[in-house]
C-alpha cells in the first residue's frame, strides 16, 4: 500500500482537510458517497462507518442492511474544489458486512476477485487505457440541460476560443490535479462532442478513476455554464460517445501480446484472449452496453461497433489493435460506453479475455474491410454475430451466460438482471416521436 492508516490522518491534518468525502460505486456504477468530518476519520479508517446498505441499488434486503465502508487508504487524494471553509478529501471504500467479510455483491470486490483469478494464472498486471467520449451541452435559465451544443467544431479542430474549448482544459487542469496524466484531449467527431484521454494503470485504479473522472467532468462542466453527459447516444444522427479500453498484461514486467516473431507483432496469448472476447462479448454487452440508450449508439456509420469482428486496423470493427508494437502493444475493445460500471465491465472483459487464454479460442480471421458495407442479411456468410441490437437482447444473452454469473456472483447478476429488465419494461411502454411521425399521417 502507498498510504498506511497514519499517513492519511497526518496529510489530512498538514493540509487543513476539514471533511471527507467515502465513496463506493452502486451496482449501476453511481457513485454513493457519505462526508464525514475529519474528527470521525480515524474511526472511519477502521471500518466503522455504517450504512444502510439496503437503500443503496441492488446491494442488500432490508433484513440484512448494515454495512461498513472499509476506506482504501491508497485512493486518497484532496479534492481540488470546495477550498472555502477547508478542504474536502476522498476515499473510495469496499464494503464489509456485519459478520466482517467483504460483501461479495460489492462492485470494487468483483473486480479484485477476477484480479486475483489473473495473478493466479502467473500474471502480474491488468493494464487498461480507457478513452471516455462526452458531450458538452448549454443550458437554459433554470440550469436544466438542452441538447444544443455551444460550438460547431468537428474532429480535432480547433475552435476559435470557445466555451466547450475551454472547460475541457480546465477539466485537464483539474484531472492533473487529482494525480492523472492527461495523454490528450482533444474535440471529437460531433458538435459539442469531446475526448479526454489519460495514462493506462492496473485495472483496480482505473476503475477508480473512471469514477473520479465523471465527476471531475460535470463538475467542471457546471461551474463553465455547461452540462457534461456521458448517454452514449444523446444525438441521432450523429457520433455517439463511447469509452474505448486498451488492454494489456503484463508477466514478470513484460508485456504479454507482443511477439516479434509473428508478422502482426502479436503473441499467442493475444490471439486467445481476442477470441475470449469475441466469444463472450455478446454476453456481457448488458454490463459493457448498460442502459436502452446504448444500443442506439451500436448503429453502422459512426465508428461504433455493430459487429463482433476483430481487425488490425480498422475503426469499424469491435476489436481494433492500434499500430503501437513492443511494450505499447494492446487490444483495443471499442465496444464500451461511459455508463457501464467500470468494476462489473472490467471484471468480465478480463474475465472473457482470460477464458480465451484457458480455452486457447482462436479468433476467426481480422475483417480489415470497412464492415459497415456488409448488409446485415449476409453477415452470417462471413461467420461473423452480430452484438445485441436491443437493451432486452443484451439480457437475454447475459441471462444465458454461466460466465457472467460466475464472475458477477449470484446476487449481482440476479439483481442486475431484475433492475434492467424492468428498465427495458419501461421503455416498451413508451410511444416516441419517431413512431409519431412516421404513422400518424398515414393510418
Ligand atoms: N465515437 C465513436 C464511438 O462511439 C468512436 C470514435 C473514435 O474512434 O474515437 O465509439
Ligand atoms: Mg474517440
Ligand atoms: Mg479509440
Amino acid at each position: 500500500a502507498k498510504y498506511s492508516k497514519e499517513d492519511i490522518i497526518r496529510l489530512a491534518s498538514e493540509n487543513d482537510v476539514k471533511f471527507i468525502n467515502l465513496q463506493f460505486a452502486d451496482i449501476f456504477g453511481i457513485s454513493k458517497n457519505v462526508s464525514i468530518t475529519v474528527e470521525n476519520l480515524e474511526v472511519a479508517l477502521d471500518g466503522g462507518c455504517m450504512f444502510d446498505g439496503s437503500s443503496v441499488d441492488g446491494f442488500v434486503r432490508i433484513e440484512e442492511s448494515d454495512m461498513y465502508l472499509l476506506p482504501d487508504t491508497d485512493t486518497f487524494v484532496i479534492l481540488p474544489w470546495n477550498e472555502y471553509d477547508g478542504k474536502v478529501a476522498r476515499l473510495i471504500c469496499d464494503i464489509v458486512t456485519d459478520d466482517g467479510n467483504a460483501f461479495q455483491g460489492s462492485p470494487r470486490y468483483i473486480l479484485k476477485k477476477a484480479l486475483k483469478g489473473l495473478e493466479d494464472m502467473g500474471y502480474d498486471c491488468f493494464n487498461v487505457g480507457p478513452e471516455c467520449e462526452f458531450f458538452l451541452f448549454i443550458t437554459d435559465e433554470n440550469g436544466e440541460p438542452k441538447l444544443v451544443t455551444q460550438d460547431r467544431g468537428g474532429y480535432f479542430d480547433l475552435g476559435p476560443v470557445d466555451l466547450g474549448e475551454n472547460a475541457r482544459r480546465a477539466m485537464c487542469h483539474m484531472l492533473e490535479k487529482l494525480g492523472f496524466e492527461i495523454e490528450a484531449s482533444h474535440h471529437e467527431n460531433a458538435p459539442g462532442q469531446h475526448e479526454i484521454d489519460f495514462r493506462y494503470k492496473d485495472g483496480l485504479s482505473i476503475a477508480d478513476c473512471i469514477l473520479t473522472f465523471k465527476q471531475v467532468v460535470k463538475t467542471v462542466a457546471y461551474r463553465s455554464g455547461l452540462y457534461a453527459t456521458f448517454i452514449p447516444k444523446p444525438i441521432a444522427g450523429v457520433s455517439g460517445s463511447g469509452m474505448h479500453t486498451n488492454l494489456s498484461i503484463l508477466r514478470k514486467g513484460k508485456n504479454i501480446f507482443y511477439s516479434e516473431a509473428d508478422p502482426r507483432g502479436m503473441s499467442q496469448e493475444a490471439y486467445w484472449f481476442i477470441g475470449g472476447l469475441i466469444k463472450y462479448a455478446r454476453e456481457i454487452a448488458a454490463i459493457t452496453n448498460p442502459i436502452v440508450n446504448s444500443y442506439k449508439r451500436l448503429v453502422p456509420g459512426h465508428e461504433a461497433p455493430t459487429y463482433v469482428a476483430w481487425s488490425a486496423k480498422n475503426r469499424s470493427t469491435m476489436i481494433r489493435i492500434p499500430a503501437a508494437r513492443g511494450e505499447a502493444t494492446r487490444i483495443e475493445l471499442r465496444t464500451p460506453d461511459s455508463t457501464c460500471n467500470p468494476y462489473l465491465a472490467l471484471a468480465l472483459i478480463l474475465n472473457a479475455g482470460l477464458e480465451g487464454i484457458k480455452q486457447k479460442i482462436q479468433p476467426p480471421d481480422p475483417y480489415e474491410r470497412n464492415i459497415y458495407n456488409i448488409p446485415e442479411s449476409r453477415i452470417g456468410e462471413f461467420g461473423i454475430d452480430r452484438l445485441p441490437e436491443s437493451l432486452k437482447e443484451a439480457v437475454e444473452c447475459m441471462r444465458a451466460s454461466s460466465m457472467v454469473k460466475e464472475t458477477l456472483g449470484e446476487h449481482v447478476f440476479e439483481s442486475y438482471i431484475e433492475a434492467k429488465t424492468r428498465e427495458w419494461n419501461d421503455y416498451r411502454k413508451v410511444v416516441t416521436q419517431w413512431e409519431v411521425g412516421q404513422y400518424l399521417g398515414k393510418y
